[in-house]
């Protein structure tokens, strides 16, 4: 409630300043605190950038090169669909000069603080720009779209050209340098849909099912023509019950099926349920690997970018059912 009130008063001082000396005050007061320096840059000039995920950062980083510096408030194993700002992640949006999240409710949590946000600054949804027939139907009733866009790297270069569009309108000076690394990065992306496409042919058709704990790759799916098989709902906010285990653990003895994965952002135990359930019917099933879902790995490792969490993700998938 303090935030909120101080984030009101805030905007009403913006409106003041904003009559008094409209242009300049317009250019500087990207961002609403008072901290040090030109409000929403770095000490040494480059645009304050904050992502919500790893992906949407990863996009920043690589196409804003020396000319941003991007902070992501989601690290490792975050759970974005419960994830809740802290003070600290207030902070952090609030210097910033753009903000970028996934949006299509995927940062459920956080989006009255975004659309806040939205009244006093650049705050950007990646996949605004994405045509909405290309977009998946989410399983819950509460939402519209399903919000897992990045596993579709065709797709995921839509919000890759929504970050690049953003940031030349609002740093034109460096516009040149954006368009450049916008278009290398674009390349890499159409690289990597073609390695994924690759592998995931190595898989023989009947074999290539996707067993996880939460639905997190139906655009992986449709993609890259795999089957998934999820245990819960869109969200990982949804309850899995009993119901759902035996209905799973059926479906893998029927079908066959040799490998499950677990996810990073996820806990295990549901998966090591089923495949205990499977044992238990004479069926062995093991667990194929860990997945990035709805998080990258630690960064400074290769499942620390958008293109190694991917790929790490198609190896083991390839691995453990080719
Ligand atoms: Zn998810």
């Amino acid at each position: 409630m303090k935030t909120e009130s101080k984030m009101r008063s805030d905007k009403q001082k913006i409106r003041g300043w904003y009559m008094l000396i409209p242009l300049f005050v317009t250019l500087m007061l990207a961002g609403c605190s008072g901290s040090t320096g030109a409000q929403g840059m770095s000490e040494d000039g480059r645009l304050l950038v904050t992502a919500t995920t790893g992906m949407i950062a990863d996009a920043a980083k690589e196409i804003g090169g020396e000319y941003v510096e991007v902070t992501t408030l989601m690290g490792p194993g975050v759970d974005p669909h419960l994830f809740k700002a802290s003070q600290g992640d207030i902070r952090k949006l609030d210097r910033a000069a753009v903000v970028f999240y996934g949006g299509l409710h995927l940062e459920g949590n956080m989006e009255r603080v975004l659309e806040k946000m939205a009244a006093q600054k650049t705050v950007v949804a990646v996949t605004d720009n994405m045509p909405r027939e290309r977009l998946l139907s989410a399983e819950s009733e509460s939402d519209e779209f399903d919000p897992h866009v990045w596993f579709d790297v065709n797709l995921w270069m839509s919000a890759a050209e929504t970050v690049r569009n953003t940031l030349i309108a609002k740093d034109p000076a460096n516009a040149d340098a954006y368009r450049e690394q916008g278009a290398r990065y674009l390349q890499e992306l159409q690289e990597l849909d073609e390695y994924v496409r690759g592998r995931m042919l190595e898989i023989p058709a009947e074999g290539r099912v996707l067993v996880t704990a939460h639905d997190a790759f139906g655009y992986f799916g449709r993609a890259y023509d795999v089957e998934v098989v999820g245990l819960q709902g869109i969200s990982t906010a949804a309850e899995f019950g009993a119901r759902d285990v035996s209905r799973l653990r059926d479906y893998l003895v029927e079908r066959n099926i040799k490998a499950v994965f677990v996810e990073s952002s996820m806990p295990a135990r549901s998966m090591e349920a089923i495949v205990a359930g499977a044992a238990q019917r004479g069926h062995e099933v093991r667990i194929g690997g860990e997945l990035f879902s709805d998080a990258m790995g630690e960064s400074g490792t290769p499942e620390g970018t958008y293109s190694g969490m991917i790929r790490h993700n198609v190896d083991t998938i390839a691995e453990a059912l080719k």
